[in-house]
């Protein structure tokens, strides 16, 4: 069993209320073998939001309470990234999910760049605060540039930034 984000399983989670689809994971849901999860709405963020960027660090050090999640309003919502992170790690635990499918350059998601916290599009190396915590307990986080099947992806899918 894996977990996915949920944007890539069709659904309107993102912070602009888009999606990004992907066939290959669709089918992995629909076929049973994936759970798809949002950390920031399961962490009690609305959508659609604000956009959020780790500010000062990446997931890692917001888990060590060193750098926080920023909105581009300047509101500070760690504590709901926190909270969905931790929910996304349950259900990964629950249903014994060794590997996440997570979108990459999300301040929840990415697992190997984000952005950079400046909201100029720039983006860092780093990883998303769902992803750090993943990794931290054992399960296996790769993205949508690194799963094994990259033919998948949808033509003409609901695209843009991932910023949540
Ligand atoms: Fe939710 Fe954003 Fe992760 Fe997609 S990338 S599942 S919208 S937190």
């Amino acid at each position: 069993m894996k977990i996915v984000s949920a944007c890539f399983a069709g659904i309107h989670c993102r912070y602009d209320q888009r999606h990004n689809a992907l066939a290959e994971i669709r089918r992995l849901v629909r076929e049973g073998k994936a759970i798809p999860v949002c950390p920031e709405q399961a962490g009690g963020l609305p959508t659609p939001r604000n956009p959020a960027e780790i500010v000062g660090g990446d997931g890692e050090d917001v888990l060590d309470g060193k750098a926080r999640v920023i909105d581009n309003q300047g509101n500070d919502v760690t504590e709901q990234f926190l909270a969905g992170a931790r929910k996304t790690l349950a259900v990964a635990q629950a249903v014994g999910a060794k590997q996440a499918i997570l979108k990459e350059r999300s301040p929840s998601c990415g697992s190997c760049m984000i952005y950079d916290g400046t909201f100029s599009g720039g983006k860092k190396p780093g990883v998303g605060v769902t992803a750090a915590l993943l990794r931290r307990h054992g399960i296996e986080v790769v993205s949508e540039e690194t799963m094994e099947d990259r033919s998948a992806q949808e033509p003409g899918k609901d695209d843009g930034p991932a910023k949540g």
